[in-house]
């Protein structure tokens, strides 16, 4: 079993409802029960709706909340439906996912995610900055340069990269009960490393995988040490499904 800390985290989507804090209680009381957690970080990546009610329920440090996107404007503004940074901190968020494929297709461009980088740093929040190639993409055998402008394209040498954390999310992955094979996974997880390293001087930054994980095939992808954890989509709004890939992992 490996004693390199690993990220577990949940991207609950458009899903939950006040109901579902039954799911933190589960988690909670698995965190609770563990003896092994202090190799391992979970983090809920739940809708604003439920960030501050959650927030009350939490009962391990182990367990942080994070949020699926925010606005770009630092601060308050007149932007009609817009959350910002600093009102998810305010509420408990200690993380925020940027740049999710589902966002990027719904037309969030580079310069916008560049924005909202700034506006989470800002805030001092953790960016769980997500990267991936479509299928056509990956027929075109364009993924290395996929990922490397979208690196390069949304992110500063003079931001404070520290706070950042790479997903690699396949397109074709998400949602679809596909994963990619395993040497093609090692292939661009090293990738990423290596070409972030590159691009921001020395710096070593985390690559979790995420794109249908699930209790059955966390086993399989358990055997990359390289990958530094996941971001889990439909299994995490199940507490068992989400506690079981984070056993399964470790068996
Ligand atoms: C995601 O949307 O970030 C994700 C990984 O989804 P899923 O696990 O459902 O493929």
């Amino acid at each position: 079993m490996t004693n390199k800390l690993k990220y577990f985290i949940g991207n609950w989507k458009m899903f939950g409802d006040i109901n579902s804090f039954k799911i933190i209680n589960i988690i909670n009381k698995y965190c609770h029960n563990s003896i092994n957690l202090h190799n391992k970080k979970i983090v809920l990546c739940v809708p604003n709706t439920l960030t501050h009610f959650f927030n009350q329920k939490l009962k391990s440090k182990h367990i942080s909340l994070g949020s699926q996107n925010c606005h770009h404007h630092i601060g308050y503004g007149p932007f009609t439906g817009g959350v910002s940074s600093s009102m998810l901190k305010k509420i408990g968020s200690d993380y925020v996912i940027l740049g999710h494929s589902e966002n990027r297709r719904e037309g969030e461009t580079y310069n916008l995610i560049k924005k909202k980088v700034i506006s989470a740093l800002n805030e001092k929040l953790n960016i769980i900055f997500c990267i991936g190639e479509t299928l056509d993409q990956k027929k075109k055998n364009k993924t290395f340069n996929i990922l490397r402008q979208q690196i390069k394209k949304s992110l500063d040498k003079k931001l404070n990269l520290n706070k950042i954390i790479f997903a690699y999310e396949p397109v074709w992955a998400i949602g679809t009960n596909k994963v990619p094979k395993i040497n093609e996974l090692i292939k661009n997880i090293i990738f990423i490393k290596k070409e972030s390293k590159k691009i921001f001087k020395n710096k070593n930054f985390k690559v979790l995988y995420g794109g249908s994980v699930n209790p059955k095939n966390v086993g399989l992808l358990s055997s990359i040490s390289e990958i530094d954890g996941f971001l889990i989509g439909g299994a995490s709004h199940s507490s068992n499904k989400f506690i079981e890939i984070i056993k399964n992992y470790y068996k």
